[in-house]
């Protein structure tokens, strides 16, 4: 055999061994990640989202939204609850009914740790939305310019005729997502910045187009942000579906299909899975001013 055949071989070889490797290094176009905090709830009943199961057990939920510096770009993933609540002393109660609504509050704004780090809103090319409950849209409109990626099903759903109004907290003068706002809409999976390093993923399910966001850190490696595809890290161990009772059964199928789908990616990434609303994960995690490389 000659020396030609032989290293074709040894190449052919390499790659056969590591399929997974030669396909999920990434590209290196994304340097940093930041966490930023956008919020915290505290809930009565933690059994809304573990039905039958630590029912009456108060529980509190972070909320974070993501930055993320890549070369084309910063790209913001979720804008959380609005920066108004950091300014009611007593938080905000969006029904009134403490016995069975979500306490939001915030430390601080989203506006102020992007100052922190120097970043201004301008400065951000895209926005990434996981689904437009309040909690993760709750300051699109502080940022008018600046190009919305979302669902067109979620969408569409949002914005159509007939649907009660959003809550957001009284007296916030950039309320909720406004029709006018420029978007792109998306149709199931986008690669963000067409390397591969910024990957939405739609997970529907939680919401009908809801959507998960892959991104690929040269040291830390593949990350899964998980928006509200699962809330609780005991929810994904236990594929544990929230508002069970109530929801309908193509729902129900849909957020099992997704975390199925999200359990392939991890797997097939060797990603870790980044809970939005899981506080003891959440406080293990460095937030903005640090980052992760
Ligand atoms: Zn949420």
């Amino acid at each position: 055999m000659n020396r030609v055949v032989i290293i074709v071989l040894a190449v052919a070889g390499f790659l056969w061994a590591n399929p997974a490797e030669a396909q999920t290094s990434g590209t290196g176009k994304v340097d940093k990640l930041y966490i930023l905090d956008c919020g915290q709830g505290h809930a009565p009943d933690e059994s809304r989202w573990t039905v039958g199961v630590n029912v009456g057990k108060p529980i509190d939920i972070s909320v974070s939204c993501y930055l993320i510096h890549h070369a084309q770009g910063y790209f913001l993933w979720d804008t959380g609850i609005s920066d108004q609540v950091a300014a009611m002393p007593d938080g905000w109660l969006p029904t009134n009914n403490p016995a069975n609504d979500i306490h939001w509050t915030r430390a601080k704004t989203l506006e102020s740790q992007l100052a922190a780090i120097g970043i201004k809103p301008t400065d951000i090319r895209f926005i990434g939305i996981s689904h437009t409950h309040p909690d993760h849209i709750g300051n699109i409109e502080r940022f008018p310019s600046v190009t919305v990626l979302i669902q067109k099903i979620e969408y569409d759903n949002y914005f159509a005729p007939g649907k009660p109004g959003l809550r957001m907290p009284p007296g916030d003068n950039a309320p909720s997502f406004s029709k006018d706002h420029p978007v792109q809409l998306v149709q199931e999976d986008l690669d963000v910045f067409g390397d591969g390093s910024v990957m939405i993923v739609f997970t529907p399910g939680h919401t009908p187009g809801h959507e998960s966001c892959l991104v690929h850190l040269p040291k830390t490696g593949w990350i899964l942000l998980s928006g509200d595809a699962v809330h609780l890290r005991e929810n994904w161990d236990t594929r544990r579906i929230p508002y069970f009772a109530t929801m309908p059964a193509d729902q129900r199928l849909q957020t099992l299909l997704s975390m199925q789908r999200m359990a392939d990616l991890i797997s097939f990434y060797h990603a870790q899975l980044w809970i939005n609303h899981d506080k003891p994960q959440s406080d293990k995690l460095r937030h903005a001013p640090a980052f992760y490389e």
